[in-house]
């Protein structure tokens, strides 16, 4: 049999609402959904217009090359469009990086507390894990990756970068992230996810796609899920250069990125508005949690995305423990004991009355445990 499809351990998202509501016997309309990073906003208006003018054409396959949002994305980004590759989400990217580059006996690089889908896209291609060890701030040890890679000899073919990462919310400077670049060696792919790019301050900002010109080795990968609100639409693209990108599109499928997707990304990706109002509401939102969790006196990662990890416990039962009474009161988080972090909880940022709920809900159970 295929031993290595059988030794994954299968993706856990956040629960969905109806599920939770079904299951504790609540109110759907009461329930508190923070575990999935999605935006609190919801769509952008601007792309739920464009999406239900698209719908009238459902009878015809997508655009298989995403003409029209490529040449959107190619405007901006300031690259031609045979350097774009469109994702079912930014994880199709993720996987398609795996699946174009490793193989059996390969080795596939990620740091320890990074995005799950790292070590599913690796073992789904039949290569070896490996996961470095983390900074002691539970970020990307850089430098220890480049030495994994070298110690490999030739077997790593990919290193997987999340910046910022999720769930630690940790975030990388240019200056690291560019030195590694430099030091890696230029047979072993790299791919810098930045599904939470637009999270990060004007400070914290800087010009990935020099990079991607620079290094014929990068992809960038981006995402609309996040800070453009379309989650469940599944859309995201890769940047690499041409030889790059031509492999990713080779083995992608043909249509895997539907009719309603492109549009309301086309949409999205102009409305400047509603970026902004996201960054601002999701910077409040990250004040008001973490003030909370400093009253509490528990200790809380410095996030660069729109999620903050925080301790809610000293012992391997705390997260699951304070996760299922947040559920029993219709609040929804997302225990992290998958990622090596079980004294811990990541909180999407909210809503304020959603983030108000939360943390009344969590006061609540602090007091009374
Ligand atoms: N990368 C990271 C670091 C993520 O957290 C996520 C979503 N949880 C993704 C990629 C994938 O997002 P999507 O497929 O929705 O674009």
């Amino acid at each position: 049999g295929l031993k290595h499809i059988h030794a994954i351990a299968p993706y856990v998202g956040g629960r969905p609402i109806s599920e939770v509501a079904r299951e504790y016997g609540l109110d759907e309309s009461k329930i508190v959904k923070l575990a999935s990073n999605e935006n609190p906003l919801g769509m952008p208006k601007s792309a739920q217009e464009a999406m239900l003018k698209a719908a009238s054409d459902l009878g015809r396959y997508p655009d298989s090359n995403g003409f029209e949002l490529k040449n959107v994305l190619s405007a901006r980004l300031g690259v031609p469009t045979d350097w774009i590759t469109l994702g079912n989400g930014s994880n199709d990217i993720l996987e398609l990086a795996a699946r174009a580059v490793a193989q059996s006996g390969d080795e596939i690089i990620f740091s320890k507390h990074a995005f799950a889908v790292y070590p599913l896209a690796t073992q789904a291609v039949g290569a070896k894990a490996v996961e470095v060890a983390a900074t002691n701030d539970y970020g990307h040890d850089l430098p220890a990756m480049l030495e994994a890679v070298k110690a490999s000899g030739d077997k790593a073919k990919l290193v997987f970068v999340a910046n910022p990462n999720n769930p630690t919310g940790s975030y990388l400077t240019a200056k690291e992230i560019e030195e590694f670049l430099m030091a890696l060696p230029s047979h072993v792919v790299v791919v810098l996810d930045e599904a939470y790019n637009e999270y990060l301050t004007p400070e914290q900002r800087y010009d990935a796609i020099s990079w991607v010109k620079r290094f014929p080795n990068m992809i960038l990968s981006r995402s609309f899920s996040k800070a453009y609100g379309l989650a469940g639409l599944r859309i995201g693209y890769g940047v690499a250069q041409p030889a790059l990108t031509d492999l990713l599109n080779r083995i992608r499928q043909p249509f895997n990125v539907n009719s309603l997707a492109q549009a309301a990304a086309i949409a999205a990706f102009q409305d400047s508005d509603f970026l902004q109002q996201g960054f601002e509401l999701n910077r409040a939102g990250f004040a008001q949690l973490t003030q909370a969790f400093d009253e509490l006196s528990l200790t809380y990662l410095p996030s660069a995305g729109n999620f903050v990890l925080v301790k809610v416990g000293d012992d391997d039962g705390a997260g699951a423990r304070i996760n299922l009474e947040l559920l029993k009161r219709g609040i929804i988080v997302r225990p992290v004991g998958n990622y090596g972090l079980p004294q811990w909880l990541r909180i999407s940022i909210g809503l304020p009355e959603e983030n108000a709920t939360f943390i009344n809900a969590l006061k609540d159970i602090l007091a009374h445990q």
